[in-house]
């Protein structure tokens, strides 16, 4: 950080505390809310599938802790965990993204996967995805959730 010359301990500490809540406005309205991920959800679609997975509704729910989104085709309706809130784009985007697949193919056989080779980064994203269990399931590593 660029902290201006000659500045008092309070002063600064005072100009420090304006930075940090500067950066936590940027870093909320980072979140998607409802109606991005509705929309993002669209672009992807047209992006990867051809628009061709059109889900009816996209929403973040808080009750979802062992899986990271899901779907009920019949519905055409897609949750994703609030987890996922604060993880890279690209980790969101393959989580909507598997969705979106699966509103085109129930299941997780070859058609499926196929279908995700689309999106780039399914792999890094399945990866990075897997890291975050992996971490929370090593109780004594700093960051760790739990004990
Ligand atoms: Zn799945």
């Amino acid at each position: 950080m660029l902290i201006p010359a000659r500045m008092s301990e309070a002063e600064e500490q005072r100009w420090v505390n304006v930075m940090l809540d500067k950066l936590a406005a940027q870093e909320s309205r980072r979140t998607l809310d409802d109606s991005d991920l509705a929309e993002r959800a669209r672009r992807l679609s047209d992006q990867y599938f051809d628009g061709r997975a059109r889900p009816a509704s996209v929403r973040w729910v808080t009750n979802q802790n062992t899986r990271w989104g899901s779907c009920t085709p019949s519905e055409g309706s897609i949750r994703l965990s609030h987890r996922l809130q604060g993880m890279p784009e690209y980790v969101v985007d393959y989580v909507l993204c598997h969705e979106l697949a699966h509103l085109l193919v129930p299941g997780h056989g070859p058609r499926f996967w196929r279908l995700l080779e689309a999106y780039p980064r399914t792999e890094r994203a399945r990866g990075y995805l897997e890291g975050v269990v992996a971490a929370e399931r090593l109780p004594h590593l700093p960051g760790a959730r739990g004990t």
